[in-house]
């Protein structure tokens, strides 16, 4: 304690604090009411033997109580109670030894008394160390006195005191009183401390129920909002997939140009809210810890120059120059990955810094930083010259549903998931964003990933995706088997198919899939993956067990209307070939099939040969 009070004040208050424990506020209590005591006892004394004329008494009692006096006003004073109990028992060790080797010369029930106060006294003042040595120093004159005292009568040539009747009963009584107030004292600081103890323990046991249930209700509802997200954005996936389809199908059909430009916007905000959609569904993904990544083989340059080509011609629209540097040391390695995260990440990057830049560059760069046992540690940054970012946001904007500002969302769109999805998904590989940006002269985001490089070739050609054939694709004389549920895609396919003039068959769900197959010829099978009674999955593995070979080999297309990556792992490992999510892009549909149905066919004409 460092407290120090004015001189006249003895209160106990000068030196107890809240932030001592409960055993140093009870041991300074024992200590500041002890001394009080054993003034009170010595003043006792000291009267009874001024009445009985016994000088060295008068002296010794008269110094006790002076001592006492001080120490009592050094703990009031300073506070420090661990030096006052040093002295107090220090004081009580030389009365001890004085008393038995020189006063009084002998062992009775006084020394006796002192001995045990001083043992009492010590351990709980100052612990187990102390309280032992303090034990030793007083038991041992009293050990020495009575071995030495075993044949000889006194130990020094001076005559000893006789302690007369009232003044031993003070002692005796007081020392006892002592004793039992020690005890008294420490006995209800430790009942105390126990149901404080007890409380705090019930007390914690209350909060840890009501913590419980809390994070009980927390999971259900953050289940529940995830579930209610993902049916949502799913419901609203289907329609769109029709009003983008139909919109694809009206351009198709020679439109005036007028009707061209209200379908080009129908179609842009039709695919703005699908992209919408996707991020809500995505964002959902990742906070639920349902997100995997992939490992496959690719190329980095040629997945950079793929992510850019579109924007880069969004880019120019604007006005805008667009730089992509990607180093030399890329064009020869496949690199091992998820590219499609990475096409995220980089796609919302890029997106963010064409929409945030009215004049001037954007420039996307990869570099090796670092090449050491087939592993690459590799630094993106994609660079603008735009309107920037404030330094107090650049927190904030990472943060979910988060724009800079109100102006923002007015003049720029968007709903503030993007960077929070990029952020999450590199947090998840361990890696963290880093943005650079100054307002009115651009930004820069950053980050680096650690790809591992692939030393093997890749395997079959199964998963590899089939290259868009450029030659204008032939499908009339295809017979085309379309397993989906949805009235309204299968109206829209039926008008692609007599477009393309293909023969087509629908059947609504994977079980009756399956049974067309058998019967049927079909060049080719389009298969929904979330159907009633058998879905996509389960019909796919189901023709790939058909006895007739031909059938049970035929190219299979999974049409999915989920965003979500980790699809494409699971249509491979049903055994279909490709996968086209809905809305689909005709082009791109058309391609595919054609591509599937070459191959099969050049591959029977091989076994043929
Ligand atoms: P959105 O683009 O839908 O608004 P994001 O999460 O991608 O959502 O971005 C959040 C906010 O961060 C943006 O609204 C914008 O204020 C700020 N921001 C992101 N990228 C840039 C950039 N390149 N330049 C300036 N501001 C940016």
């Amino acid at each position: 304690m460092s407290t120090e009070a004015g001189f006249l004040n003895l209160s106990i208050k000068n030196i107890l604090s809240d932030e001592q424990s409960m055993l140093s506020q009870a041991r300074i209590r024992l200590l500041y009411y002890g001394l009080f005591l054993v003034f009170v006892a010595v003043s006792a004394i000291f009267f009874s033997v001024i009445f009985q004329h016994q000088p060295p008494l008068i002296i010794i009692s008269a110094s006790v109580m002076v001592i006492t006096a001080c120490l009592f006003k050094y703990l009031t004073w300073k506070g420090e109670w661990k030096v006052v109990s040093h002295m107090l028992l220090g004081l009580g060790t030389i009365v001890n030894i004085s008393d038995i080797l020189v006063v009084f010369q002998k062992v009775d029930i006084l020394s006796i008394q002192l001995v045990l106060l001083i043992i009492i006294f010590s351990f709980y003042m100052l612990g187990q160390n102390w309280g032992l040595l303090y034990s030793l120093l007083n038991l041992l004159p009293v050990v020495f006195f009575l071995l030495y005292t075993y044949n000889s009568i006194y130990i020094i040539d001076i005559r000893p005191e006789k302690l007369d009747q009232s003044t031993l009963f003070i002692s005796v009584l007081a020392n006892f009183v002592l004793m039992v107030y020690i005890h008294n004292h420490f006995y209800n600081a430790f009942l105390k401390n126990i149901i404080k103890l007890k409380k705090t323990s019930e007390e914690q046991i209350r909060l840890n129920i009501n913590l419980e249930q809390a994070i009980d209700k927390a999971e259900k509802s953050s289940h529940a909002k995830s579930e209610f997200l993902s049916t949502m954005s799913h419901e609203i996936r289907t329609p769109l997939n029709a009003v983008i389809g139909m919109s694809n199908l009206l351009m198709m059909g020679n439109p005036r140009a007028d009707q061209l430009e209200n379908l080009e916007i129908l179609k842009f905000s039709a695919n703005n809210l699908l992209a919408i959609v996707n991020d809500v569904l995505d964002f959902n993904k990742i906070e639920s810890g349902k997100v995997v990544f992939e490992n496959i083989r690719f190329n980095l340059a040629e997945l950079m120059h793929n992510i850019c080509g579109g924007q880069i011609i969004k880019a120019n629209e604007k006005g805008l120059i667009f730089k992509l540097k990607v180093d030399d040391v890329f064009k020869s390695k496949t690199v091992i990955g998820d590219p499609t995260r990475i096409t995220q990440i980089i796609f919302n990057l890029v997106s963010n810094a064409i929409k945030f830049t009215r004049q001037g560059y954007i420039e996307v760069k990869v570099s090796c930083v670092e090449d050491r046992h087939n592993q690459m540690v590799v630094r993106f940054s994609v660079k603008d010259s735009g309107i920037g970012i404030e330094r107090d946001n650049l927190n904030a904007i990472f943060e979910p549903f988060t724009q800079e500002s109100i102006t923002t969302t007015r003049k720029y769109g968007g709903t503030g998931l993007g960077l929070a999805i990029v952020k999450r998904l590199l947090e998840l590989k361990g890696v963290q964003m880093e943005v650079n940006s100054k307002p009115g002269q651009g930004s820069e985001f950053l980050f680096s990933l650690e790809l591992p490089v692939a030393t093997e070739k890749p395997e079959g050609p199964a998963d590899k995706p089939i290259v868009l054939n450029k030659v204008e694709p032939e499908l009339n004389h295809l017979n085309i088997l379309v397993a989906e549920d949805n009235m309204v895609n299968t109206m829209l396919m039926k008008k692609f198919f007599s477009k393309w003039q293909v023969q087509s068959s629908f059947a609504e769900n994977g079980e009756r899939a399956v049974e067309m197959m058998q019967y049927g010829n079909f060049d080719i099978v389009l298969m929904d993956l979330q159907m009633p009674v058998m879905n996509g999955f389960d019909a796919a593995i189901e023709i790939r067990k058909l006895p007739d070979s031909q059938k049970a080999s035929v190219p299979i297309i999974a049409l999915t209307a989920s965003a979500l990556t980790d699809i494409r792992e699971k249509v491979f490992s049903a055994g279909m070939n490709d996968y086209v999510s809905k809305p689909f892009k005709p082009e791109e549909l058309k391609a595919k099939i054609v591509a599937l149905v070459s191959r099969k066919a050049l591959i029977n004409t091989a076994s043929a040969n």
